[in-house]
């Protein structure tokens, strides 16, 4: 496609979409619970309604049902990233094996086991409460979209089948017999529990199920400050104090008042669309029977998975606004999604009439780690657990898990591994944070296409030790 053709295609592709993340854009979501208002006691304050949150009060009380837990959340239940994702699940709980083996290679088979039993007690969880997420389980696939990239995913295969996963090798005709585009060389397909969720779904359900267990949810109730009070710890809202043994700080991407939190993440946007349903006949140029998961090998990485009513939702075109704002103006101009639109009519041209319904942005908590971490505050009433990087769907079960356990003391081997006891490394302040940034996602944007300073300076940044 001449390029001219191309901005033609993505023109009358966006020229109707709605800004709005497509999962919130549903009358089945719940009615928001009130705020909150004058004095409460509690023995579990937690402070973001996101997974993290909603997993943590869950298992609180199933841990002990006596427990009075408290949610405060400061917009709606997955206002935050939780229900803005791609949602593709996966089994690793830190940004898959490659970076478990980079960051912790002593720990691998450890963080394997707490990977399955993270999904299994997951999906244990979703039968029990009967949520209904749109959950299919057909796995996760990468997908090389350039020659040069196979003999480092091909390494990756073989480390997921030294660990024992159900993986696949798929070559050129294999790849193209599971999705179609002139982009993909080959395929690692890994069906290791993994799959695809509609993920505001699992949050109203998670919700759902909270609420039942006794939890008291208050949205659009912000945490303004919170200071020890002798052995208890007093959380502020707008309206109201609620006084507690402990506090779980699930906040992701927001620092919840911590300057030890915003050292250690970097709050950068990501971009998403969805497409209009596509027919029957858009789906056979296309194929994709199997409807896996799929992330590509873009330097700057390309998600995509199917909904259930066959809109293809596609993500991946990194930002970053000074101090790490929340609600950037760019996530309403249509000029922001160009070059992810020009990325999927890459990937898919054979889809040249097909609409885009939706466009949005979300928060990515970006750790150098790659992984969630967790901090102790106020002599360990208060814990914090993010910095997932853009891959908590399932492993902010783990995460409210583990903080949950360090919160109370608990006594667990799991608990002694370095993924819960150190925390990801320090990244520079502001400018230099806004002027780094700024340097990485331009060379991102064009270093498979153009290279040159793009390649010099992100190899650089990465023997700096941030991972992209
Ligand atoms: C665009 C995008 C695509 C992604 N795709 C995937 C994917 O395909 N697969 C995957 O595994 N992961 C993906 N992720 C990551 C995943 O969505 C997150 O890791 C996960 O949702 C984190 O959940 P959380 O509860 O920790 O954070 P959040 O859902 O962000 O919840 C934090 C909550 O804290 C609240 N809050 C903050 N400050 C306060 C305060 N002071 N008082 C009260 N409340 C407060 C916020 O309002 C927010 O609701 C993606 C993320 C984004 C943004």
């Amino acid at each position: 496609m001449s390029d001219i053709a191309m901005n033609t295609v993505i023109d009358n592709a966006l020229k109707n979409a709605k800004f709005m993340p497509f999962w919130l854009d549903n009358p089945s979501a719940p009615d928001a619970e009130p705020a909150f208002e004058g004095v409460a006691q509690a023995d579990l304050v937690i402070i973001g309604g996101g997974f993290t949150g909603l997993w943590a009060a869950i298992v609180a009380k199933e841990e002990d049902p006596s427990k009075a837990v408290i949610v405060l959340e400061a917009g709606k239940v997955a206002f935050g990233a939780s229900g803005r994702p791609g949602g593709i699940i996966s089994t690793s709980i830190m940004h898959g094996l490659a970076n478990e083996a980079r960051v912790f290679p002593e720990d691998i088979e450890a963080l394997e086991q707490l990977g399955q039993k993270n999904l299994d007690d997951f999906k244990a969880a979703l039968e029990r409460y009967g949520i209904d997420a749109d959950i299919e389980w057909n796995g996760e696939m990468t997908v090389a979209v350039d020659d040069g990239h196979l003999s480092e995913l091909k390494e990756e295969y073989d480390l997921h089948e030294r660990y024992g996963h159900n993986v696949q090798w798929l070559d050129k005709t294999g790849v193209q017999a599971q999705l179609k585009s002139p982009m993909f060389q080959g395929a690692m397909w890994s069906q290791n529990r993994s799959g695809i969720v509609h993920p505001a779904k699992l949050a109203w359900g998670l919700k759902a199920a909270a609420l039942k267990l006794g939890v008291k949810i208050f949205e659009n109730s912000k945490m303004t400050d919170l200071s020890e009070n002798g052995d208890r710890m007093t959380v502020m809202t707008q309206n109201g104090r609620v006084d507690a043994a402990k506090v779980f700080l699930a906040t992701n991407a927001w620092h919840a008042g911590q300057s030890d939190i915003k050292r250690r993440i970097i709050a950068v946007r990501d971009h998403v669309m969805a497409t209009e349903p596509l027919t029957d006949e858009q789906m056979k140029r296309i194929g994709w029977d199997n409807r896996q998961g799929i992330y590509d090998t873009r330097t700057q990485l390309n998600y995509m998975r199917l909904t259930a009513d066959n809109r293809i939702i596609f993500g991946g075109s990194v930002t970053y606004h000074f101090g790490g704002n929340f609600n950037p103006a760019e996530d309403g101009q249509v000029e922001t999604y160009h070059r992810l639109a020009a990325a999927f009519f890459k990937t898919f041209p054979q889809l040249h009439d097909v609409k885009i319904s939706h466009l949005w942005g979300g928060p990515i908590d970006y750790s150098m780690r790659f992984s969630v971490f967790f901090r102790k505050y106020f002599s360990g009433k208060a814990v914090y657990a993010g910095g997932y990087t853009g891959f908590g769907v399932a492993g902010s079960r783990y995460g409210a898990v583990t903080g949950l356990g360090l919160l109370s003391g608990a006594d667990l081997p799991e608990l002694k591994l370095d993924i819960a006891q150190k925390p990801s490394g320090y990244i520079p302040p502001e400018p230099f944070r806004w002027i780094g940034a700024k340097i990485t996602f331009a060379a991102l944007a064009g270093v498979d296409e153009k290279g040159g300073w793009r390649k010099l300076w992100l190899g650089f940044v990465k023997r700096l030790g941030f991972p992209f």
